[in-house]
């Protein structure tokens, strides 16, 4: 195959990220990327760098609506001071139940995908938006969906079947799980020596953990939709369904219908819940962390609750694999948070995990467990960009 410019695009609820990689046999080179920030209010941001870091675009427009913002990217990459790319690949986090596998994207798909919005609410509405909008603007371009879901499709039916009356297992409600093209990355990255017994612990504003026996998903915190598993930023994990009946019984005295009702719901389940919901400050662990420091309480029972559920989780999938090779850390926190991992690993010790404080005193790609653990411990940046590239260069070759 000849080189080709590839253009990924990763859509946030109020963001846009997008790289181009050129995409030869085997090689892939980032040329650029950017990102449209802030959606929906006045003072937005647009840049783009190259892959020295150097800003090509730097603005600061008013972005009202995401067209608004992604004709921003569409203009820019039809300016000819880019390549026009060849091929797009779009991150998707869960096309559904009977769209698994990363495929071209047809109008007719976008429909099927954007009939399961209920399965990842925060992000399916602007996924589909920019697909649609990607097919109208770079006509002639294949677009590829690359899914979130897909690295969790090897989930035995135990871990994916939800005990629920299967009428409703039957419209699709199942364990799909999210992050699956970080987990992907990590085990890319792992390659050619990927362990038999894996752990990648995925701590961001959202946050999951997987487990991974060689290199192939057994199972993953989060459910249906990604506000399931972990505590996470603003979401509440996994919780006893009768603290949502009561929650919604309260909301329903006053919502103006049931439809009002549930998506008041959601709001406090996905976006008012997690570390700032328990913290009343903040969702960023940033904060979080100064707040402790000055004596917060409310901030520090936030984060022990972040990291009581990680490591019962990471207990958990110590059983299901029966044992543990390697646990690594990923995602903002996973990279970013040395506290927060020395936690986390500070109560693992049954399970052979011994965290080495001083090697543990970094941000990014690092091994942080002692000489002596039975457990190898390793802080690895995901890759995502370049596992959609991969995909889209696999696909096209089909
Ligand atoms: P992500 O969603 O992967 O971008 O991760 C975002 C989260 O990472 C933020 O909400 C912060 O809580 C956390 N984070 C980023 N940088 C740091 C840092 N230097 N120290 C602690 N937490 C950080």
């Amino acid at each position: 195959m000849s080189s080709l410019p590839v253009l990924v695009l990763n859509s946030g609820s109020s963001s846009i990220k997008f790289s181009v990689y050129e995409a030869g046999d085997g090689a892939r080179t980032r040329l650029f990327e950017g990102a449209v920030d802030g959606i929906g209010t006045d003072l937005g941001k647009f840049w783009i760098k190259d892959a020295s870091g150097k800003k090509l675009v730097d603005e600061t427009p008013a972005l009202p609506t995401r067209a608004v913002a992604f004709k921003l990217v569409s203009d820019a990459l039809h300016s000819g001071h880019f390549p026009v790319p060849a091929a797009i690949g779009h991150r998707m986090v869960c096309g559904g139940p009977t769209v698994l596998e990363n495929q071209i994207i047809t109008p007719a798909l976008i429909d099927e995908m954007e009939s399961y919005t209920a399965f990842a609410p925060l992000h399916t509405p602007i996924a589909v938006y920019i697909m649609r909008e990607s097919l109208r603007l770079f006509p002639g371009v294949p677009n590829f969906v690359c899914l979130d879901s897909y690295f969790h499709r090897t989930m035995p039916e135990v871990v994916t079947h939800m005990p629920i009356p299967s009428e409703y297992a039957t419209m699709g409600v199942r364990r799909f799980g999210a992050h699956g093209i970080s987990y992907e990355s990590i085990v890319h990255q792992l390659q050619p020596n990927v362990p038999e017994k894996l752990i990648v612990a995925h701590l961001g504003n959202g946050a999951s953990i997987s487990a991974i026996r060689n290199g192939k998903c057994l199972d993953t915190s989060m459910g249906l939709t990604p506000t399931g598993g972990i505590i996470s930023g603003t979401r509440t994990g996994d919780i006893d369904p009768g603290v949502l009946l009561f929650i919604l019984r309260k909301i329903a005295e006053t919502a103006e219908s049931a439809t009002d009702a549930a998506d008041q719901l959601e709001v406090v389940a996905s976006k008012k819940a997690g570390l700032l919901g328990v913290s009343e400050l903040s969702n960023d662990m940033r904060d979080l962390r100064d707040a402790i420091k000055e004596g917060n309480a409310k901030a520090r029972l936030a984060v022990d609750k972040f990291v009581w559920t990680i490591q019962k989780w990471i207990g958990s999938f110590f059983v299901e694999l029966g044992g543990l090779d390697m646990l690594v850390f990923t995602g903002g926190i996973g990279e970013n948070d040395i506290v927060s991992r020395a936690e986390i690993c500070a109560g693992l010790g049954a399970l052979g995990i011994k965290n080495d404080s001083a090697r543990n005193n970094v941000r990014g790609e690092a091994t942080i467990s002692a000489g002596d653990s039975a457990v190898t411990v390793r802080v690895i940046p995901p890759a995502e960009d370049l596992i959609i590239v991969n995909h889209v260069v696999r696909l096209l070759g089909n």
